[in-house]
């Protein structure tokens, strides 16, 4: 099972987590959580703040991080917080070391952004773990650097699968048992010399994923504060309902999309072992959620995804060329190479259009490389909304709405 940073963001909620994992105690269990609340975005503005050199920001902003920790700690623990206490201490001294390492250089390269935003899930776990341990349940906690491997790629670390599978199938597999929680870190990873590297923001679902396909998991449980996934984005659209059942693709194509309950990498690793994944309201544990597996919903539900800050590309040939496959291949290893990530594309006779996510370096870089020979249109503060079972009203509303910015640039995907 995988707790996110809500499910633990104060004693009460830690609270909660401890006994639903008791709950669950008659299986081998593996449970994967994130840092708690926003510490992950706490230890970033810590980081940026000591780059920048602002040294008075920095000693509150650690302190508030310290604070925070150092409460739930007594807060759980009253006590008999002395054990982890000292342990929680020391990663706080870890980071208190490194942050005025850089404050002293000046300098704050991807490396030590990994090391620095891994404390928040060390020190999640570490709580999590010692408290159960205080509950008299059998919990070990285990860091996920030791079997988790990946390239040296910091704040998008891939995964290295043969590594990561044959370390934990012979030195997790073997701590695994009936009536034990092994409690580890969601996001954190590590190379193959021992350095700390994280899978992307958002990435401890695709941990628990990770976890998953190696132990050959009968299930995976992402415990969220939603009754399930919803049809569309609640905030912005009224009437949404839970979906009950969810096939994997469809699943995949919602969260590629934007729907962003649970991160579109988490699910190719079940699905390569046809692991249902069940999205669980923690704080209604009766509710039966969402189940995404083989089957898709009895009866079809339209869903409705949106995601924000796109920008649309248009790539035309100078000459008034068509835009034939040689074109199209040198495009694209200039997509590839700057680095764009294409959310949807169409091409027509001497044009090719992206949409691709607003990372500004990225799109400049992009379109230099393009401009000896290609007309380039950029158009920014577009929105991609994606109707997966789409009915025929559906898009007259989108269409009678304005909504649609971009004409040439619908994707239907259709059952
Ligand atoms: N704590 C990390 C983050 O906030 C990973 C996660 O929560 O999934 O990005
Ligand atoms: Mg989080």
């Amino acid at each position: 099972m995988k707790f996110g940073g809500a499910s633990v963001k104060d004693a009460a909620a830690i609270r909660n987590v401890a006994a639903i994992i008791t709950e669950h105690q008659e299986q081998a269990l593996l449970v994967v959580i994130s840092a708690m609340d926003k510490t992950t975005n706490h230890l970033e503005n810590l980081a940026y703040l000591a780059r920048d050199g602002k040294e008075a920001e920095v000693k509150e902003q650690f302190a508030k991080i310290k604070r925070f920790h150092l409460k739930i700690v007594a807060d759980l623990f009253g006590d008999k917080q002395a054990e982890v206490k000292s342990k929680v201490d020391a990663f706080l001294d870890k980071i208190e070391r490194i942050v005025s390492g850089i404050l002293m250089l000046e300098e704050f390269p991807p490396r030590t952004y990994d090391r620095i935003v891994s404390f928040g899930e060390l020190l999640s776990t570490t709580v999590v773990a010692e408290y159960l341990k205080l509950a008299d349940q059998e919990a070990v906690w285990i860091d996920a650097r030791d079997y988790l491997k990946t390239d040296a790629n910091y704040r998008q670390a891939g995964v290295i699968w043969s590594l990561t599978e044959a370390n934990i199938r012979t030195q997790v597999m073997s701590l695994s048992r009936r009536g034990r929680a092994l409690i580890t870190q969601g996001f954190i990873g590590s190379t193959t010399d021992g350095k700390t590297t994280t899978l992307g923001r958002e990435g401890s679902d695709y941990t628990a994923s990770i976890f998953a396909h190696c132990l050959n998991a009968s299930s995976l449980v992402v415990w969220k504060d939603v009754p399930g996934i919803l049809n569309g984005d609640p905030r912005i659209r009224e009437n949404t309902i839970k979906i009950d059942n969810l096939s994997y693709e469809e699943a995949v194509e919602m969260t590629f999309y934007g729907a962003s309950v649970i991160h579109p990498k988490t699910i190719k690793p079940i699905f390569n072992k046809r692991i249902p994944l069940r999205v669980k309201c923690f704080l209604d544990t009766s509710l039966p959620g969402t189940v995404i597996s083989e089957q898709t919903n009895p009866e079809l539900v339209t869903s409705y995804i949106v995601k924000k800050n796109q920008v649309f590309i248009r790539i035309k040939p100078r000459d008034f060329s068509f835009m034939e496959e040689h074109l199209m291949q040198e495009v694209f290893y200039h997509v590839n190479k700057s680095g764009l990530k294409v959310n949807l594309l169409q091409n027509s006779a001497i044009s090719l259009m992206l949409c691709v996510d607003n990372r500004p370096a990225v799109i400049n870089a992009f379109e230099a490389l393009l401009l000896d020979q290609f007309l380039v249109e950029i158009r920014e503060g577009l929105k991609l909304n994606t109707i997966i079972n789409f009915e025929k009203s559906d898009l007259a509303n989108i269409e009678e709405a304005k909504m649609v910015q971009l004409q040439e640039n619908k994707l239907y995907i259709v059952k």
